[in-house]
């Protein structure tokens, strides 16, 4: 078993350059690693959890026009692993070190002590590197690379004293750290899986107790989930006819209703969001050379939408070109209109059909 990685789409990560056509960062072959950068996040002490980190991350880098988290991977205090570039693109993490150096952020700062679960996991990505590439990973802080504070001195004296990890056996023969699973996942509103609190997690232990499966437990159940927990809830999956993945102790919504009977947490009945009316055609008018107002942009949008867009070279914007012309003819042609229905001039059934 690998590390888990919770990847781009399950963290809510927006499309690359947060553009839907771009194709992201370039691509990286394994082969061209040489080093393991450690990273931290800065001088301030970092107090979210969970999807928020990678989150701010990917807010920060966007606005500094990177395509995205500049990092490869994100570790957080409860030691979740977060994708960020992933394993086979170019980074933004270190100047000269992007294409041969994997960076890694564990999200702490200034002097806010590392979690055992966050090195744990920052090491098991760094195994797991290794492995991957084939050769031994030059273990790195970002200040080696470049003149900078970061990692920050604690991370930069783990760094140097070989990334140790407490309980922690380097893989042999590709078997996993602990061989528990350490990621949470939120149903229903609250958190289940390594490192999560609360009343719930307590009443899961004891549904498992009750169940029958409390043999992990050297104390009983309590409202911090643990690795007991896991393995303890990973034999309730086996029980249910669950396996691999969907076995390994981290709940998933049918095993832990079926354990329950309904789900902890607030049912919110979220009120559907009225639809906005669809904007009415413009008329013919709107379209054509020399106009420019905002209904061509939005049929141009739409085209884009509708995979029409390697028509524009640069836009849609709100002046009628040639390319909104070939675009609105091409989708015209493909509801299999001909002549004076495909002239490339928007009427109202066009306009319905993209736009409404
Ligand atoms: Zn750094």
């Amino acid at each position: 078993m690998s590390v888990k990685i919770i990847g781009r789409a399950a963290w809510g990560a927006k499309p690359w350059d947060n553009d839907p056509r771009s194709d992201g960062p370039a691509y990286v072959p394994l082969s061209s690693r040489r080093e393991f950068f450690v990273h931290y996040d800065g001088a301030h002490h970092v107090g979210r959890t969970g999807y928020a980190v990678p989150r701010a991350i990917e807010a920060q880098h966007l606005a500094q026009g990177w395509s995205g988290v500049g990092y490869h991977f994100v570790v957080d205090q409860a030691g979740n692993i977060y994708e960020g570039r992933g394993w086979t693109r170019t980074g933004a993490h270190c100047p000269g070190f992007n294409v041969s150096g994997i960076g890694v952020q564990i999200a702490v700062g200034g002097d806010q002590e590392p979690s055992e679960a966050a090195l744990a996991a920052c090491r098991a990505l760094y195994d797991e590197a290794c492995q991957r590439t084939g050769r031994t990973l030059a273990k790195r802080g970002h200040r080696d690379g470049i003149a900078t504070l970061c990692p920050g001195p604690r991370l930069y004296a783990w760094v140097q004293a070989g990334m140790p990890a407490k309980g922690y056996q380097p893989p042999t023969g590709g078997t996993a750290p602990t061989g528990v699973a350490r990621y949470q996942v939120t149903i229903n509103g609250l958190p289940y899986g390594y490192g999560a609190e609360g009343s719930h997690v307590t009443r899961v232990g004891e549904a498992l107790v009750a169940k029958g499966h409390g043999d992990a437990y050297e104390v009983g159940p309590g409202p911090k989930w643990s690795d007991a927990d896991t393995k303890n809830y990973a034999a309730y999956q086996r029980s249910l006819g669950f396996s691999g993945d969907d076995a390994d102790g981290v709940p998933g919504e049918s095993s832990l209703r079926s354990l329950l009977g309904t789900l902890p947490g607030k049912t919110t009945t979220a009120k559907p969001k009225p639809k906005p009316k669809p904007p009415a055609f413009p008329g013919r008018s709107a379209f054509g050379p020399g106009k420019r107002n905002a209904n061509v942009t939005r049929l141009g949008e739409a085209l884009v939408a509708k995979g029409y867009g390697r028509f524009y070279k640069v836009g849609p914007g709100p002046s009628w070109s040639n390319a909104d012309r070939n675009a609105v003819r091409a989708f015209q042609r493909a509801q299999g209109w001909t002549g004076a229905d495909a002239d490339g001039y928007p009427g109202p059934e066009t306009w319905r059909r993209l736009v409404a």
